[in-house]
């Protein structure tokens, strides 16, 4: 996986690009929730469950689908403001969704550890993209603050932070400063 700080930094800077006005404090709890939850499923090392079954993980909670279940639990249960399925409602939806779906397809891009179970539980192959530029984060804080987390760090913000930030902030800002 990519570290927690990357997901938080997609979830983050996705929230930014978002809102259009002022977001609540919910959004933005519920906004990194969506990008990190498929993680939990770590817990299923402690539980005895195998890295390559079905809940174990990068299984289940890491596919498509959890992501669209777990954005459309959110949408239902803290937007209740906005009429359901009505277009603002979707746009909340869509957004969680596609935070969620980040995860997932950020994590296939790693270098190690099981693939990812994007189609499940229609199809729990375990996928890698072809191309893994992302040096996969270890699962222990002790091998991450090694020379091995210096390499994760230093994939993440070359495959990751920097995309985010030329292509989604730098456009604005210069959009700004020639305003300005
Ligand atoms: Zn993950």
């Amino acid at each position: 996986m990519p570290t927690i700080m990357t997901h938080t930094i997609i979830a983050g800077s996705g929230g930014l690009l978002f809102q259009k006005k002022r977001e609540p404090v919910k959004f933005w709890i519920i906004t990194v929730l969506c990008s990190v939850i498929a993680d939990a499923d770590v817990v299923g090392f402690r539980l005895g469950i195998e890295y390559n079954s079905f809940w174990g993980h990068r299984g289940f909670f890491h596919s498509l689908f959890f992501a669209l279940l777990f954005a459309f639990i959110c949408a239902l249960l803290f937007f209740r403001e906005h009429v359901l399925f009505s277009r603002k409602w979707w746009r909340y939806m869509l957004f969680f969704s596609i935070l969620g779906a980040s995860h997932s397809i950020t994590d296939a891009f790693t270098s190690g550890g099981y693939g990812i179970a994007l189609l499940s539980p229609f199809d729990t192959t375990r996928y890698f993209f072809p191309f893994t530029p992302i040096e996969v984060a270890p699962i222990s804080i002790r091998k991450f603050l090694s020379c091995q987390g210096i390499r994760v760090m230093a994939s993440e913000i070359i495959c990751i932070w920097l995309p985010i930030f030329i292509f989604g902030f730098w456009p604005r800002i210069a959009k700004k400063a020639r305003i300005a």
